[in-house]
């Protein structure tokens, strides 16, 4: 059953902007991440006609512009089409079990910049109502490069993660300070490889444990410092990196 395209928002500020793309969640599929993403291309005129052209195949719930207006292009209780070939915790229909937002944002390849505070502040209050509405835990908030490391980088080390937060949005941890120690990077192997790919698989990455460090680790090192360690983001697996994850495995592992 294919449920009806949108006829009223359903977050009371946002603007309908209805997209084709979508279809209906698989029976008793419920969404339970929250994927953030910026739209990465040079203008809003194209990244929405894009996400409500046909033919793209693509689309999200809401489109966030930079001066803060909303728009919902899918209901939240249908199956949106942002998160393409991806993983989390073992899941890989991440479609039909989340809810996709799209920032505006030009992205790493048309002249990435901070995302405006009037932005932000709407996709913070956008994302708190999503939250509570779903019953979303942190750690289910997540960066669209969290779930698809080797393909996307959105929405990228400017996306203000620490702030997010302080407003009760998504798993955090303060990112230990970069200083000198033990790393791992590109053409390492070993045990202590297999044991900090299996760290990051533990918290929801879909890290291969080979105990090769291969590409695809490389690219899960770089997407974890985009959330969780900004200031550096060059793939390779320093005691900062290691000692920030360590610490939201902990978080998640504590009773709470
Ligand atoms: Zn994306």
């Amino acid at each position: 059953m294919t449920d009806q395209m949108l006829s009223a928002p359903e977050y009371a500020s946002a603007t309908l902007a209805p997209s084709p793309n979508f279809g209906p969640r698989p029976d008793g599929q419920q969404a339970h991440l929250l994927i953030l993403h910026y739209t990465g291309m040079p203008d809003d005129d194209q990244a929405l006609s894009w996400l409500r052209n046909p033919a793209s195949q693509v689309s999200c719930h809401y489109y966030v512009h930079q001066d803060g207006q909303i728009l919902q292009l899918v209901s939240e209780g249908d199956r949106a089409w942002h998160a393409g070939v991806s993983s989390w915790q073992g899941i890989t229909d991440i479609n039909s079990c989340s809810i996709g937002i799209e920032i505006a944002n030009p992205g790493h390849n048309y002249g990435y910049h901070a995302f405006p505070d009037i932005q932000v502040e709407a996709v913070k209050d956008l994302c708190q109502e999503i939250i509570r509405r779903h019953n979303i835990r942190a750690e289910h908030v997540l960066a669209h490069s969290d779930i698809a490391p080797d393909r996307k980088e959105d929405p990228g080390e400017l996306f203000p993660w620490s702030y997010f937060a302080e407003n009760g949005i998504g798993h955090y941890s303060a990112p230990k300070s970069l200083g000198d120690g033990r790393f791992f990077q590109l053409g390492d192997a070993g045990e202590p490889v297999a044991a900090l790919q299996a760290m990051f698989q533990l918290y929801g990455y879909g890290c291969p444990q080979s105990g090769h460090f291969c590409e695809l680790t490389c690219a899960v090192v770089r997407a974890f410092q985009r959330h969780f360690r900004p200031e550096l983001v060059d793939g390779i697996a320093d005691q900062s990196t290691i000692a920030t994850l360590h610490e939201l495995l902990m978080a998640l592992q504590a009773p709470s």
